[in-house]
């Protein structure tokens, strides 16, 4: 039997990397998890079918976390084809390179575009149908050691990031009274499309891995087991908080 057994959860960008990652955990504790991109590729349909595998319900719905729209029938299609949402995880995101001299205000718009206001109309539509619902549900934000502290040559990404942590304090405090919890996880690095040009450069990657106590990058399911503690039922007493989960990044 597994820990979210009849729960149902949505799960943005997870038709790759750290998504994926969560998706796959959700579904191994007997979640019925919607897999969402805004491409609709062939990654996107194997993740919803190495669901099923795992004998969990799947969909892939596509959708657009800057459409407000988009981001509404999600969750409307969600409830029409499984009945309810409990979990919702935003975690899709994108990385604008440049400090704040080179940065152009179309690279600042399309950072906050997806990692910011993607947050807040998915967190929305949610939040919405939580209310409805009147029991109990979990939005779960993916944010980034880059909301906590400073990065070098990402000036529009640390910012998007600090927003979001930010937010889910404030939406932790308006939703409480519904026995909706809303908290961010903070991942280090971890080995995805995202990061792959650092960790392959010698040099960076050495950098990179000697401000890791543990000595290792960060794989997708370690934010995987991160998501599935923060949607059970026993975390019913943890909200507004920023799980960091980065080696020991943040702790030197
Ligand atoms: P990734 O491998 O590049 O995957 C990004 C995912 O987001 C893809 O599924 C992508 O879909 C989706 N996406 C991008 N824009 C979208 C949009 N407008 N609407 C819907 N989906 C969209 O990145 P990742 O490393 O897994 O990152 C996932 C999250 O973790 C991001 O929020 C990122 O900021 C955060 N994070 C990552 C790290 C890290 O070290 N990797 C560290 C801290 C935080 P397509 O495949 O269709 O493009």
């Amino acid at each position: 039997m597994g820990k979210l057994d009849g729960k149902i959860a949505i799960v943005t960008g997870s038709n790759r990397g750290i998504g994926k990652g969560i998706a796959i955990a959700l579904a191994r504790e007997g979640c019925k998890v919607v897999v969402n991109s805004y491409k609709e590729d062939e990654d996107a349909k194997k993740t919803a079918e190495e669901i099923k595998k795992l004998g969990a319900d799947s969909i892939f719905v596509k959708a657009d976390v800057i459409r407000e729209v988009d981001m509404k029938s999600l969750v409307e299609h969600t409830v029409k084809h499984f009945g309810r949402l409990d979990i919702m995880v935003n975690n899709a995101g994108i990385l604008v390179q440049g400090t704040v001299d080179t940065l152009t205000e179309q690279d600042w718009d399309k950072q906050m575009d997806v990692n910011l206001k993607g947050v807040f109309f998915a967190t929305k539509y949610a939040v919405m149908q939580m209310k409805k619902q009147g029991t109990s549900g979990r939005i779960i934000n993916i944010s980034s050691i880059a909301g906590l502290v400073g990065f070098p040559g990402i000036s529009a990404y640390c910012a998007s990031k600090g927003g979001v942590t930010e937010f889910t304090r404030e939406v932790a405090l308006d939703c409480a009274q519904y026995k909706i919890t809303v908290n961010a996880i903070n991942p280090g690095v971890i080995v995805t499309d995202m990061t792959k040009g650092m960790i392959n450069d010698e040099e960076t990657r050495k950098s990179l891995l000697e401000n890791t106590p543990v000595g290792r990058f960060g794989q997708p399911e370690d934010i995987g087991n991160a998501a599935v503690f923060l949607a059970l039922d026993e975390s019913s007493f943890i909200t507004g908080h920023n799980l960091v989960v980065d080696g020991g990044w943040t702790a030197r």
